[in-house]
């Protein structure tokens, strides 16, 4: 995509609000690629549409070109689809023992993400956790569940040969109450494609472990296809979640974008791997990076965050030259710093800073510093860190205590915002726009 994006962009090159024309250039290569990305045509089709609404007539930021523009804006859109419109909540497993119902097409990695998760939440969330195979089908299946739960040090429910998945669930969920688990996660078995048994034996599991959470395992890679499986699942059965799996491979993530805007189900966890620890949270972020191209998106998408980062820096840059400069503000430089790789090179930049930047590195100013002056500033309030003055000495010794530093520490910090804030002060003074423009460039 970025490469496509790339040529239309280049063409983009006037300032001012994005045209119509442009817009339609654009999001012509953008449907394309998104159909590359393996996005089902009907998702593509409406992702387009909600973009070419943001983008025409949108301002463009000073000192981005439209071509940049654009691609902020789509990247938004994606993270937006992706995310959905509110943050996803956790796994509701606070009523033990809470079942967990795992679902999906055989071969899709629902025993390797039964065990991933488990794995998870015992580890980061420390449950206790009890495993079950459902899969019939194949003793395999039920085997390889043991073996790996014996590896992750995670109990599973103890394999009886010739019962019917539905006696392994009423087995699973006894054996949970009686052995005080918190989570029971039931591995289903699976079909090569959906069918009609497949779908009724797992609605009689469902009925009879009444799951909080239904989470179907897709594989990543399989992109259209996805999409009908998980319709046709969340239809029989309600599916609460998704997993997808296969992540770690060459796919582009497009069925990620197709699965949560068709099914509207929130995505919560991407396999990276066979291993058990490659199990990671969903990121929407990083899925839309992913789509918007694999090759040479790391340059676009940083484009991109320049956009908001010029956008940022306007927005402060109105306040330093009121003369504003509270403990937010210098939070914000302070993080900036360290994302920027220490103190001479963003310093050195704003006029009048470079000597203080100087004075503060031969006095031992390090990133460790800046580590503790961020754990510092985090341990006060809200209203604290508007306004710096109300800090008396219970507070002071509150804070301190709360970042595990000292007093001193926090009245360095005090000194330095004062500083920090009469520069700023000054540098308004010198009038609008000007030397304080440059800086923020
Ligand atoms: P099931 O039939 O749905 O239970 O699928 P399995 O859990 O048995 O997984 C099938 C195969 O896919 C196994 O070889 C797994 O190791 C592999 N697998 C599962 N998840 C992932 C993943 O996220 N990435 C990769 N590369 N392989 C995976
Ligand atoms: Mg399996």
């Amino acid at each position: 995509l970025s490469d496509r994006l790339g040529g239309v962009f280049d063409r983009l090159t006037k300032q001012g609000a994005l045209s119509e024309d442009d817009v339609t250039a654009a999001m012509r290569e953008v449907r394309v690629a998104l159909l590359e990305a393996d996005v089902s045509l009907p998702v593509a089709r409406n992702f387009v549409k909600a973009v070419t609404a943001k983008a025409t007539g949108a301002a463009v930021t000073k000192s981005v070109s439209p071509g940049q523009q654009v691609v902020k804006i789509v990247h938004d859109e994606l993270i937006r689809v992706l995310q959905g419109e509110d943050a996803p909540e956790a796994l509701r497993i606070d009523n033990p023992p809470s079942a967990i119902l795992m679902v999906g097409l055989q071969g899709s990695g629902k025993t390797t993400t039964t065990a991933k998760l488990a794995l998870r939440l015992k580890d980061r969330e420390k449950k206790r956790v009890l495993m079950a195979s459902l899969d019939t089908n194949r003793p395999a299946a039920m085997e390889q569940l043991a073996i790996l739960g014996q590896q992750i040090g995670v109990d599973t429910l103890p394999i009886v040969m010739g019962q019917t998945a539905v006696q392994i669930a009423q087995r699973a969920k006894t054996q949970a109450s009686l052995g005080g688990y918190d989570v029971v996660l039931l591995d289903t078995a699976g079909r090569l494609h959906i069918d009609e048994a497949l779908m009724a034996q797992v609605q009689q599991v469902r009925d009879i472990a009444s799951p909080r959470e239904t989470l179907l395992v897709v594989d990543g890679l399989t992109g259209q296809d996805a999409v009908n499986v998980a319709t046709e699942f969340d239809a029989k059965v309600g599916v609460t979640g998704v997993v997808l799996t296969r992540m770690d491979g060459d796919g582009r993530g497009g069925a990620a974008l197709s699965m949560r805007a068709v099914t509207g189900k929130p995505i919560r966890f991407v396999g990276l791997g066979e291993k058990m620890d490659a199990l990671e949270t969903f990121d929407a972020e990083r899925v839309a990076g992913r789509i918007l191209g694999m090759g040479d998106i790391v340059a676009l998408v940083e484009k991109a965050q320049q956009v908001l980062e010029v956008e940022q820096a306007e927005r402060m840059m109105k306040r330093f030259q009121k003369g504003l400069f509270n403990m937010n503000d210098l939070r914000g430089q302070l993080e900036q710093m360290q994302k920027m790789g220490g103190m001479q090179s963003v310093m050195g930049m704003m006029p009048g800073m470079a000597k203080m930047a100087k004075q503060a590195e031969s006095a031992g100013y390090d990133d460790k510093v800046v580590r503790h002056q961020i754990a510092l500033i985090n341990s006060m309030t809200k209203r604290e860190r508007a306004n710096p003055d109300l800090l008396q000495a219970s507070r002071k010794k509150r804070i301190a205590a709360g970042a595990g530093m000292e007093v001193s520490d926090l009245n360095k910090l005090l000194k330095m915002q004062k500083q920090m804030a009469d520069t700023m002060k000054k540098l308004g003074k010198m009038g609008k726009g000007g030397m304080m423009k440059q800086a923020m460039r």
